[in-house]
């Protein structure tokens, strides 16, 4: 599986773990998916409530408004991003959640090395994405 990003998106998302830090930033990602490629179209920085610097949560609220306004503009929700103090791979919890999660992308963005990742659980187990960066 391929995740598309385009290089507006990666910046936003770098942009924002800068702006946030230490606490760990969170985004939405919304676009289209199909069997071998997720095309993301939308970024949407969300805040962390847990305002933490090792955990973060979504609004659910916030998550609703921005799911349906993107559905309305005929896109599903595809990942998730964070930032995190750790490399650019799923803790424990991560891996906890992911779990609950579905097929939905997990985008990582490690704050000690800069890198960013992306996973997704595939019939249980944890398999990584290849990310490409195209306008
Ligand atoms: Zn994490």
């Amino acid at each position: 599986m391929i995740l598309r990003l385009t290089p507006n998106h990666v910046a936003l998302l770098r942009q924002e773990t800068r702006r946030v830090y230490p606490i760990e930033a969170c985004a939405l990602l919304f676009g289209h998916l199909n069997e071998t490629k997720t095309v993301v179209r939308r970024v949407f920085p969300v805040p962390n409530r847990l305002e933490s610097a090792s955990r973060f949560e979504v609004d659910p609220e916030t998550f609703v408004r921005l799911n349906e306004e993107a559905e309305a503009d005929g896109m599903s929700f595809v990942g998730l991003f964070h930032s995190h103090a750790a490399p650019a791979t799923p803790s424990p919890t991560d891996l906890k959640f992911m779990k609950l999660w579905g097929t939905t992308i997990w985008l990582i963005l490690s704050t000690i090395t800069d890198d960013i990742a992306a996973f997704q659980i595939v019939e249980g187990n944890l398999s990584s994405l290849a990310i490409e960066v195209d306008d």
